[in-house]
């Protein structure tokens, strides 16, 4: 065998443990040792039975993704799930922790398949741009509904273990010891060889199958691993087994070598790279136990919420007892939402809570360990709040701000501490969005940091540390991106023709209808204060300032960029922009949809260069990750740094 892979005997049963710390990933290591493993058990006439099992906290909790970059190495998966098929004793797969991706097919190379109730199952290969390449989309079919197995393998879901069983993904959830139980079914008499590539397809609904098809393509714009992924299970119906598994696996190797997979591939070690900064190590972080978050508005009750779901005691501030009511009965709502859903137990929604206490008082957050500020923004007022919480809390406390633009060196020379002061810039709506931007000031210390990093964790968050300037990472870059597509407007694109070629190419919203939604009064504001601060660019870009003056916020006021809520272009804005274009007596004509895109993307990489010259960001990667995950660039894109490399190539 391989150190990953050992082999055990109880008795007439071989038990294949499968050893890679931490997730057991499905390395060249482990597929040696298995390929070997089996190889042995197959000709041993004492072993009646074979048993797979992992060791450590996990399954195979998917394929060691820094293989797919490569060539990869022989043996591949399917030979190692082809050598359990071929193994003439009955092969039970027990299930603890994750069967993900390659570490679920391998279960379906399997006879019989078990997991304990807490396990997970799923073949999550789209979301990485592939889709299953060891026969996950020809034997699932066979033991599952196929429009089942279609949304199995397009949304790339966990399904828990108990909703497993009742579809047919495995076959028997064991509560008692999993290892025990796998070796007295392999004892068995009733115990047989029962490979899934000798089953026929389940029948289903065929109809359904459509449906679910249709739906799935038009829900990811035609995504080429969604199309695929549908083509192979369509595959796996009509074609013979051998065939249909050798068009899967060619699929495959195709999308893994494709700029979509790498796009992802990128993300998904961004993320891991993200949490990294050079000096701060955990250990140097404070026990937060509990949080206090001041304002009670739009923000404030949002990260309550996410503070509350986290298991934070959690304390609600804010001056007008009207707001903190309306802050309160949304995180209430939040809860019930999370229960209606089957998120959470009733239990579990009255014992959050039970932790959160309400107050129009700063002095109830005297004894927290983290106070985050999300009242309005305005200088002014963060400042005086910050000073009185310098006053009240303890020593060992954190103070975080919510700002979106301020100054958090200004902020925090309002406090006795700035080295306990630290931004945590969550995204609308904050219990919801995943990303967040963790600011750190020009004094802030290492252990604020490195609470701020704690935190983000357990609240599930996805950090990424900025360094201070205007709009830190995200905004900064967003302000570029929005600019530009004003500039698009005078030039002669209508606004709505830019947010069909921005959806066209992966955005959730084009600019001008998230500008609708968030309101025109915030960018008004902020540009305002730009100009009084002499930082306003040369070129002014009237448009939206008469469209502010006109009362025109967006949809709170029935009208913005298009007229609402039929969301539809407005003629009002249509003579708006005639007469602008008039004014500055240019012939403009319209913007193709590639244009638009390139002029879009040029803007937002040269924006992040200068964020990456400047020092706000501290890598390439981490740009991407702010935003893809809080301003919708589309994650199959991998964000514009991912993008300005590929074009250099
Ligand atoms: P909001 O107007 O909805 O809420 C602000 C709340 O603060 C109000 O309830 C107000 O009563 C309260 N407040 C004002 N002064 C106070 C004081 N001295 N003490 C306690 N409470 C006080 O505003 P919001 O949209 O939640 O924004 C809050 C902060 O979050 C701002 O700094 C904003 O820039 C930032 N932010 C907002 C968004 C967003 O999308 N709305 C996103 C990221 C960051």
């Amino acid at each position: 065998m391989t150190d990953a892979v050992r082999l055990e005997r109880e008795g007439n049963i071989a038990v294949v443990t499968i050893d890679n710390p931490p997730v057991n990933a499905g390395s060249i290591a482990v597929r040696q040792g298995l390929i070997a493993a089996f190889g042995k058990v197959a000709g041993d006439k004492t072993v009646i039975g074979v048993v797979l099992i992992g060791a450590g906290r996990t399954f195979v909790a998917g394929s060691d993704i820094r293989e797919f970059g490569k060539p990869l190495a022989d043996p591949q998966l399917p030979a190692v799930i082809a050598a359990i098929e071929e193994c003439p004793k009955p092969v039970i797969v027990a299930i603890h922790g994750a069967a993900l991706g390659g570490g679920y097919e391998l279960a379906l190379g399997c006879d019989i398949r078990i997991a304990t109730p807490d396990a997970k199952l799923g073949l999550p290969e789209v979301t990485l741009g592939m889709i299953p390449g060891a026969g996950g989309t020809v034997r699932l079919p066979r033991i599952v509904d196929p429009a089942e197995a279609l949304d199995i393998v397009v949304t790339g879901k966990r399904v828990p273990a108990p909703e497993a069983l009742k579809l047919g993904m495995i076959d028997a959830v064991t509560t008692g010891d999993l290892r025990a139980a796998a070796i007295e079914l392999a004892r068995s008499p009733a115990t047989v060889k029962r490979r899934l590539r000798d089953l026929p397809v389940r029948n289903g609904d065929p109809a359904r199958f459509e449906t679910a098809a249709e739906a799935a393509a038009k829900r990811n714009l035609g995504r080429k691993p969604v199309e695929e992924a549908i083509a192979a299970l369509r595959r796996a119906r009509a074609l013979p087994f051998g065939e249909a598994l050798a068009q899967e696996r060619a699929a495959f190797q195709e999308l893994r070598q494709g700029d979509e997979a790498a796009a992802l591939r990128h993300l998904f070690f961004a993320e891991r790279e993200a949490a990294r900064i050079d000096g701060v190590t955990p250990d140097v972080a404070i026990d937060v136990r509990r949080i206090a978050v001041i304002g009670a508005g739009t923000m404030g009750a949002g990260i309550a919420a996410a503070c509350l779901a986290a298991g934070y005691e959690t304390r609600l501030i804010d001056i007008d007892a009207a707001s903190l009511a309306r802050g309160t009965a949304r995180i209430a709502d939040i809860a019930a939402q999370d229960v209606a859903k089957g998120r959470i137990t009733a239990d579990a929604a009255a014992e959050r809570a039970k932790r959160l206490i309400a107050s129009t008082k700063l002095a109830d957050a005297a004894d927290c360990d983290l106070a985050i500020e999300a009242v309005i923004e305005d200088m002014a007022i963060k400042r005086r709040v910050f000073g009185e919480l310098d006053a009240i809390l303890l020593g060992h406390a954190i103070l975080a701000s919510n700002t979106s633009y301020l100054d958090l060196d200004v902020i925090a020379a309002a406090t006795k501490r700035p080295e306990s002061v630290v931004g945590l810039h969550f995204f609308s709506p904050a219990n919801v969005m995943r990303l967040l931007e963790i600011v750190r000031g020009a004094k802030t210390g290492t252990p604020a940091l490195a609470t701020a990093l704690a935190v983000a964790k357990k609240l599930g968050k996805l950090p990424v540390v900025a360094h201070v300037g205007e709009g830190f990472i995200g905004n900064r870059i967003y302000s570029a991106y929005r600019r530009e597509c004003e500039i698009m407007v005078e030039d002669g694109a209508a606004p709505a023709e830019i947010d069909v070629a921005l959806t066209g190419y992966g955005f959730k919203m084009g600019p001008f209808a998230v500008w609708d939604m968030s309101g025109l009064d915030i960018a008004w504001h902020t540009r305002q204060r730009l100009i009084a601060e002499g930082k306003a660019p040369a070129r002014a870009l009237p448009l939206l300032d008469r469209l502010y003056e006109a009362g025109r916020l967006g949809r709170k006021t029935g009208g913005g960029w298009y007229d609402h809520p039929a969301g539809t272009p407005s003629p009002i804005v249509a003579a708006m922009i005639d007469e602008r274009r008039r004014e500055r007596g240019v012939t403009t004509a319209p913007i193709p949809a590639e244009t638009i895109i390139a002029r879009v993307l040029d803007a937002m990489t040269t924006e992040a260069e200068a964020v990456l010259k400047d020092g706000i960001a501290a890598r390439a990667s981490d740009i991407d990750l702010v935003m893809v995950n809080g301003y919708g660039f589309p994650a199959h894109k991998g964000g514009p740094m991912f993008q300005a490399a590929l074009e250099r190539r």
